[in-house]
């Protein structure tokens, strides 16, 4: 097919931030279509400025493109002043290398990593002009694929997808493509669609929902069940076994307009043993896979040299648990090769005096805030959700930070947790005010900002059972705690809208009815779900009472332990009792330790997957995990080492 860019050209002069469109960023490939080459169209169904850095989509055009046998291209949600002029001008959507078609690709797979984009991904299929539901389409159309966490509960996009990828994508984008090619070089006249979806539906980690029926009763689901032979009733997430042998993306995109996280940003480890109970990031990417110290400095180096960049981010769910985490910052700030100009950020730092010490060796050239996640606003609570953070330990973290310049500290919190009373709310304001104190210390003037989320309980997490606060009952709590930190100077609130936090949870929780909502939505013009200047409950309530469904039953009901939930059929290698005994647990209020310094709970992410990671020693550090509120400093830190083996 022809390239589009004759027609996208002069829509550009008109619209906002044509550089969104244009591609050409360093590190970006031209690929050469042609015959034996599966072509993908990478998506990511957010803004440009969004989507660019996500390093999942990176590392997957990569891969690809280093394939003889496939090509990758990528694109992403236009904005709406683009989208209508492309609409107006007939252009479909298009890739951001050759500029085409999107029906020029035999595969367009999407990156879901947020529920608020699912309107943007129907929105793109229509751009594209590839058929809306997987039922309608032929094999002359692309196969539709997405990846990414919110695959874990794949039913509300069940109708739109022809197959999901669970898990880590590395591997299986390989595998699918050794599946579609001797498919695609059969004539024409004889592709049977539904036969490669039956081939992928048998690769480990693919879920192809055509091929599984959801049966209700009574109103309910009861069962999500094949309706063919020979694929699996419940589908494994894909987990890569050892981060050495992936060491991308090589050649990070380095954009031509701002982005957000516009800085070299290098993976040290995947998954998260900490046990927050209501992160499904942490429990869905189990268990702990550590790159080595040596890879990261080595793709630190490459990655600066190769995109000029100053800033390089080390990145995981909890970088300062990284073994060697300090000889590791150390060492690329002291290497000689950089000079004194690169900066090193830690984008998830542990609440505790010796880290911030660390982040202020290694962030020498922007000191403009820091940013913790004590999450609950008191001990009971945060016990509740097994953030096991003291007080002592957010002050004395806060202490340090104020005492080495920093100005500003940003504290994340959630509201409408289990369990949570009045006083747990106004125990956020009481830390922000002690806080503030803190810093006076140091400084004249501080400012502590106070971000504030509704809790929305994710599939695959100890809270999955638990009933969602009512948009009206995070209002009372949103408007309590204001009025708490009223006064309190150098205190600012910022509360995420509690609106938007009941079609998350919508779009999170929901059965595959909740498919039809969101067509609903899409068509009512409901696109950029995730900006506030586009977003509307409204849309989405009268699209839950077309559909015979409601927010109380989708999202504020507690389900018990028979129900079957949407997402039982789908495994991201806990075992559901393991779950479940977590969520009595955090009703009890008891807590479960790191399980790097723990025996093995046997929640079934390395035994489930031929897998298991082991800490260099038996023996916990002196003074216990961050379980116990006590740093784990350099001296006293046992030395922690991923080996990862077969179990018999
Ligand atoms: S299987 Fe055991 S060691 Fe592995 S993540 Fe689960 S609790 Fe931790």
């Amino acid at each position: 097919m022809d390239s589009l860019w004759p027609k996208i050209e002069p829509l550009l002069l008109a619209v906002q931030k044509p550089a969104r469109y244009i591609g050409g960023e360093q590190g970006a490939r031209r690929p050469v279509h042609g015959e034996g080459r599966v072509a993908w169209l990478l998506l990511y169904p957010d803004a440009y400025e969004v989507g660019l850095p996500n390093q999942g989509l990176q590392i997957l055009y990569e891969i690809l493109n280093e394939r003889p046998d496939a090509l990758a291209e990528r694109a992403y949600a236009p904005w709406t002043d683009m989208e209508a002029a492309m609409r107006a001008a007939g252009v479909p959507l298009f890739s951001l290398e050759n500029h085409l078609p999107a029906r020029a690709f035999d595969v367009v797979a999407f990156n879901v990593s947020a529920e608020l984009v699912y309107t943007n991904l129907l929105n793109l299929l229509d751009l594209g002009e590839v058929p809306l539901h997987a039922a309608e389409r032929t094999a002359a159309d692309p196969l539709v694929v997405a990846g990414g966490h919110c695959a874990y509960n794949p039913e509300p996009l069940a109708d739109f997808v022809d197959a999901f990828v669970l898990g880590d994508g590395e591997e299986v984008v390989g595998e699918v493509t050794d599946v579609l090619g001797p498919w695609l070089a059969e004539p024409a006249a004889v592709l049977d669609r539904r036969a490669v979806l039956c081939d992928l539906a048998r690769i480990e980690g693919v879920y192809v929902p055509a091929l599984y029926e959801p049966r209700y009763e009574g109103g309910r689901l009861v069962a999500v069940e094949p309706v063919v032979p020979d694929v699996p009733e419940r589908i494994e997430k894909r987990t890569v076994a050892d981060l050495a042998d992936w060491p991308y993306p090589r050649h990070q995109l380095v954009p031509l307009t701002e982005v957000v996280h516009d800085r070299l940003n290098v993976e040290v480890f995947r998954g998260c043993t900490r046990g927050c109970r209501f992160c499904q990031a942490g429990m869905i990417t189990r268990p702990v896979r550590e790159r080595p110290a040596d890879q990261v400095r080595q793709m630190v180096r490459d990655g600066l040299e190769r995109s000029g960049y100053e800033e390089v981010a080390l990145t995981s769910l909890s970088t300062a648990d990284f073994s060697g985490i300090e000889d590791t910052v150390r060492e690329i700030v002291e290497d000689p090769r950089h000079g004194e100009r690169v900066s090193v950020s830690l984008p998830s730092l542990r609440v505790d005096a010796f880290t911030v010490g660390t982040a202020a060796q290694i962030q020498r050239v922007r000191r403009t805030g820091l940013t913790f996640a004590p999450e609950g606003g008191t001990w009971r609570m945060r016990r509740v959700i097994n953030k096991l953070i003291r007080e002592e330990d957010l002050y004395s973290a806060v202490d340090a930070a104020f005492g080495q310049g920093w100005r500003r500290v940003k504290l994340y919190f959630l509201i409408g947790l289990p369990t949570e009373r009045d006083e747990d709310v106004l125990g956020i304001a009481e830390l922000g005010r002690r806080c503030v104190e803190v810093g006076l210390r140091h400084q004249r003037s501080v400012t502590v900002v106070a971000s504030v989320g509704g809790f929305v309980p994710k599939p695959h997490t100890p809270f999955q059972w638990f009933g969602q606060d009512t948009v009206g009952e995070l209002h009372r709590k949103v408007a309590l705690l204001r009025e708490a930190a009223r006064g309190v100077r150098g205190l600012t609130v910022r509360w995420h809208d509690p609106e938007a936090s009941a079609a998350e949870g919508i779009a999170s929780r929901g059965d595959r009815r909740v498919g039809a909502v969101i067509e609903r939505v899409w068509r009512a013009g409901g696109t950029f779900q995730e900006w506030s200047e586009h977003f509307d409950l409204t849309r989405w309530q009268e699209a839950l009472a077309a559909e015979g469904l409601s927010l109380e039953d989708v999202c504020h009901r507690e389900r018990d332990a028979d129900e079957v939930l949407p997402w039982d059929h789908i495994s991201a290698g806990l075992h559901r009792d393991f779950l479940w005994d977590d969520w009595q647990q955090a009703l009890a209020g008891a807590v479960v330790e790191d399980c790097r310094w723990t025996p093995c709970y046997d929640c079934g992410a390395c035994t489930g997957f031929g897998l298991e990671h082991v800490v260099a020693s038996p023996v916990p550090p002196a003074g216990g995990s961050q379980g116990t509120g006590q740093d784990l400093s350099a001296g006293d830190r046992v030395p922690v080492r991923l080996v990862t083996g077969t179990r018999p």
